[in-house]
């Protein structure tokens, strides 16, 4: 019989109220040592009582009672939502630890949760990924994932392997020659679609891995373009500093910003000229480069006060660049306020434009949403978020799969499936292995 564990939910800090909790066979009976009245044998029912440290009073809480198959973790549970002082609470867990519980370890409670079948691995993750969410992107993928988005996906591609596995099992058991010929490449065929299935999978790892990490936005152009203020108006505030001298901005720098519920970096880079003397300019322009080169989105600065001429060859590096490599880019028309030149999107070779003023904020909200939109993960295709561990092993899934489907013999194609099935148990649980669950668990908070 598992132990009685016992941690806080709530994080340490300021607040009204805490919580611990207390899972695993007899933790109503641990807590009626020094709770009175002893919760009631209700479930879920909220009920007032005081907590004793020994003989004095420590709080008056609210216990709520789960029994076993009614709870998070599927065991006997106790709620204790007490006042929030970081002494009550501690105490508290030292008069439980002192009644026979034992303090949990980081992400046991989920993990008793998983191995009670109460949710799978997919769905474990998915807590840890919702506890962390800070933006509306990440909270989607979490809960979609939690709603079993990815169980179902994985666990549709575990069933085909496993069917197929079947069928390559049955046609080894009667090897009857035309029969197995003729099932042999149907059996391949059926192995190279479902690799296709595990390839797509992995493949929406690296988009939403990119909304949770924050793509990268590079703020480019030419000295004196507006590049510092758009990156001003972007955050809302003046991180950059913004002068009327050109090469002002030398070192590339660096601002997190949430666009649309998106998380995204924002690069502000030195302007991009040739022969400048300055060699810390200089240098200021390498960095430029790289954080073009580095970027999942470039947005152009161009200065609508300034001859078109003097930027051109800039947008042209930069235009064939991200065109070659198939990243978007965006040109910002800048100081609409003060336009001198109007510029028209096709005065500057098609492609993406939008008119602003960082100044007056003109086009700025818009902007964000032309970002937002071009750096979103295309989720709709899979409908799921995999995360980089998950990815791998569905990756590894889709090189077994390929391997079967290329395989003439059926008892190394058989194998090969085999592989595939256990590489899943990585992402749906089932048989995991426990380094894997280790490397799940690890990643929460104690109390979770
Ligand atoms: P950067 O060198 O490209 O980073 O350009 P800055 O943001 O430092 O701006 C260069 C100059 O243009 C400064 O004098 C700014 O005040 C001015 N500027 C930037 N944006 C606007 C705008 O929207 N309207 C107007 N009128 N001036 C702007």
């Amino acid at each position: 019989m598992a132990d009685i564990i016992v941690a806080r939910a709530t994080p340490p800090g300021g607040g009204a109220i805490g919580m611990i909790r207390l899972s695993g066979a007899g933790s109503r009976e641990l807590c009626a040592a020094f709770l009175r009245p002893a919760p009631p044998e209700r479930a879920r029912e909220a009920t007032l009582v005081r907590a004793l440290d020994g003989e004095n009073p420590l709080d008056q809480l609210v216990a709520l009672w789960y029994p076993e198959g009614e709870s998070y973790t599927g065991e006997e549970s106790i709620e204790l939502l007490c006042h929030a002082s970081p002494y009550v609470l501690e105490r508290l867990i030292e008069v439980c630890v002192a009644a026979g519980a034992r303090r949990a370890l980081p992400g046991e409670f989920t993990q008793r949760a998983y191995l009670n079948g109460r949710l799978d691995l997919a769905q474990a993750e998915a807590v840890c990924d919702l506890i962390a969410a800070r933006t509306k992107e990440e909270h989607r993928a979490a809960i979609r994932n939690l709603e079993g988005g990815l169980s179902r996906r994985a666990g549709a591609l575990r069933a085909g392997a496993l069917a197929l596995l079947a069928r390559m099992e049955a046609a080894l058991d009667h090897p009857d020659e035309d029969v197995a010929q003729l099932r042999g490449g149907e059996l391949r065929a059926e192995a190279a679609r479902l690799a296709a299935e595990a390839r797509a999978l992995a493949q929406a790892g690296a988009r939403s891995r990119l909304a949770a990490a924050g793509a990268r936005v590079a703020i480019v152009g030419r000295p004196n373009a507006g590049k510092s203020s758009l990156l001003n108006a972007l955050l809302g505030r003046d991180r950059a500093i913004v002068a009327p001298e050109p090469g002002t901005t030398r070192d590339t720098l660096e601002e997190p910003v949430d666009l649309d519920g998106l998380r995204a970096v924002l690069v502000d880079t030195a302007g991009l000229r040739e022969g400048c003397a300055d060699a810390a300019e200089r240098e200021g322009v390498s960095r430029a480069r790289a954080a073009l080169r580095g970027a999942d989105l470039a947005v152009f600065v161009l200065d609508q006060t300034a001859p078109l001429n003097e930027a051109r060859a800039a947008l042209e590096e930069v235009r064939a660049q991200y065109l070659r490599e198939q990243r978007p880019l965006l040109v910002a028309l800048s100081k609409s306020d003060a336009a001198s030149v109007r510029v028209a999107a096709a005065d500057v070779g098609g492609g993406e434009c939008r008119e602003i003023s960082s100044l007056t904020g003109f086009g700025i909200a818009e902007l964000a949403g032309d970002i937002a939109r071009l750096i979103a993960p295309t989720e709709s295709s899979t409908g799921v978020a995999v995360n980089e561990r998950q990815a791998a092993a569905v990756s590894a899934c889709a090189e077994e799969l390929e391997a079967a489907s290329r395989e003439s013999a059926p008892e190394l194609s058989a194998a090969c499936l085999s592989s595939a099935l256990r590489a899943l148990d990585a992402v749906v649980g089932g048989n995991a292995a426990d380094d894997v669950l280790g490397e799940v668990f690890r990643r929460f908070c104690v109390g979770k």
